[in-house]
């Protein structure tokens, strides 16, 4: 097979618990990768990153959010794109949609830890897509609880095969160093005052040589030798196609902290981690190979600087080489967009992009126009990449205006944050209060001081009836009529005009949904 005639990348998210070590991890990723040369920067952005959290200082905060959001470097000729996911524990539909413009995922777990909600959460949405997931269980460096409880918690937990790439020689106190089962090197602190840093990798002849007898301690050996054996034999090999296909999952120990596992990670992604895939389309799919230029929009970012209603598309491309200046269709509205001055995403800077490829990521100025689940198109022909989802909301609450002439801003706001992604928005058929939905607790926080700093509206949010809300859809639209008829003080229209039936709880959801079998109930919305 011949070499495809475009540069190789690999555009992965990191997907982790809070403090599992994605901050530290990602830090040296770009070490190692040449991008940053102290430790150290990213940490100070992941700090910024926590505190924005509390959302408090929206607009400084921004930019930081934006230049972090897709971060790149190169190693051995490959181009990686790693696209970051907010790493606080309450979070918006906005880090699902990065996990559709991704090739690959890589899961964070705490070794003291294993698996955690949040990476469980994450997990369900690369899932979803059979997104291929490399795994790194960080912290080896501290007491940990034993590999092969970790390894079958993620078997259990996350129904996937695993296969353990490397074993770490004890942990903790205990800790030796790392063996590569695949490559049959033994990784091993340096020998420095600073501690763990990991120094040479000696290679062997398998975990029999007896060269490893100078290298190890007595202990540490008989102990790698006996577990790295029954893993060997316990789990299955490690089969590329069944990690492509988001079955298996190989499994690599380490140190983010200390450095360590971090290079076997990124030769990881390297040999493994699929480069840009074609991409799902109606009415058909586009091929990465293909010449003209097709990509998606994952995330728009509004109000970056409170002076202009300035707002960042985040495009996926999919296939051809996007140039600067370049005039794009976007596809459902037959508007042509020119982009003079999109953004690629590096480590320290924006920078203005000449050309990109596909796999990267062009952060699109605009005034509005460009809404989440947009295919962006060089050719004349429609399109449309599917599956980026809407998530049914978790959380439903009336909004109250305190100040009631403020209607017609508070819509045009929560319109505008709807488009964003951020939350979701629904008009009752019934009554005139409209109904946010989002699908974590802090989202709230975040609209209600958006909606002071930015768009000075006064407002507050008010329980209502509603646990969880419901697109519906039937072949049969008189079924939906008469759902409607019977069902009108819980329905709803999204923002797009689709039906949404909001139910009181869980079992109301359940007796109704069983009641009316020629409906369908879907707790996601494509969008098209
Ligand atoms: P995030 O919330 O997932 O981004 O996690 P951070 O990267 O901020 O790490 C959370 C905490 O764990 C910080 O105090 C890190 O210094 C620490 N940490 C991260 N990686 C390691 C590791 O490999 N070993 C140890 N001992 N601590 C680590």
């Amino acid at each position: 097979m011949s070499k495809p005639n475009r540069p190789d990348r690999r555009t992965f998210a990191i997907i982790s618990h809070p403090d599992a070590g994605k901050t530290t991890l990602t830090e040296k990723l770009l070490y190692f990768g040449g991008a940053i040369h102290l430790a150290g920067e990213v940490k100070a952005r992941g700090q910024n990153r926590r505190a924005r959290s509390d959302w408090m200082k929206i607009e400084q905060q921004r930019g930081i959010s934006v230049t972090s959001s897709v971060m790149t470097f190169e190693r051995d000729g490959i181009t990686f794109n790693l696209l970051d996911t907010p790493g606080h524990e309450d979070f918006s539909e906005d880090t699902y949609r990065t996990l559709t413009a991704v090739d690959s995922a890589v899961m964070v777990i705490d070794a003291a830890k294993g698996i955690e909600p949040q990476t469980r959460k994450l997990f369900e949405v690369c899932r979803l897509r059979s997104v291929p997931i490399i795994t790194f269980v960080n912290k080896v460096d501290r007491e940990g609880r034993p590999p092969f409880e970790l390894l079958d918690e993620v078997a259990d937990a996350l129904a996937l095969d695993v296969c353990p790439m490397s074993w770490p020689v004890g942990m903790g106190g205990q800790f030796e160093g790392i063996y590569d089962l695949a490559r049959d090197r033994l990784h091993r602190p340096a020998a420095d005052a600073t501690g763990a840093y990991e120094g040479d990798a000696a290679s062997v002849a398998g975990l029999g040589d007896s060269q490893l007898e100078d290298m190890l301690s007595a202990q540490g050996l008989a102990l790698l030798r006996e577990e790295a054996e029954l893993a060997q034999v316990g789990y299955a090999p490690f089969d590329e196609t069944a990690y492509l296909n988001g079955d298996l999952t190989p499994v690599y120990f380490g140190s983010a902290l200390k450095d360590f596992g971090v290079e076997q990670l990124i030769d990881a992604l390297a040999d493994f981690a699929p480069s840009p895939r074609p991409q799902p389309g109606d009415p058909r799919d586009v091929d990465p190979s293909e010449p003209q230029v097709a990509g998606f929009v994952f995330k728009v970012q509004a109000n970056m600087n409170p002076q202009h209603r300035d707002r960042v598309a985040f495009m996926r491309l999919c296939s051809g080489k996007f140039k600067r200046g370049m005039k794009l269709n976007q596809v459902g509205t037959g508007k042509s967009i020119a982009v003079h001055s999109p953004i690629l995403f590096f480590a320290q800077n924006r920078e203005l992009a000449e050309e990109a490829f596909p796999g990267d990521i062009i952060g699109i100025p605009n005034h509005g126009t460009l809404r989440v689940g947009d295919t962006l198109l060089e050719s004349g022909e429609t399109i449309r990449f599917t599956g980026i989802p809407n998530f049914a909301p978790e959380i439903l609450r009336r909004v109250k205006l305190v100040d009631p002439t403020k209607t017609k801003q508070l819509r045009t706001a929560l319109n505008d944050m709807a488009e964003e992604g951020v939350m979701q928005v629904f008009v009752p058929q019934i009554g005139s209060q409209m109904v946010v939905g989002v699908v974590g607790q802090l989202q709230l926080d975040v609209l209600i001081s958006r909606l002071q700093a930015e768009y000075k509206v006064d407002a507050a949010f008010e329980p209502s009836p509603w646990d969880t809300a419901r697109w519906i859809a039937s072949d049969d639209p008189k079924a939906i009529a008469e759902f409607e008829g019977l069902h009108r003080s819980a329905m709803a229209a999204d923002r797009d005009g689709a039906p949404v039936f909001m139910a009181k709880d869980a079992w109301e959801l359940n007796y109704i949904t069983g009641r009316f079998p020629n409906i369908r109930f879907s707790a996601t919305k494509e969008r098209h």
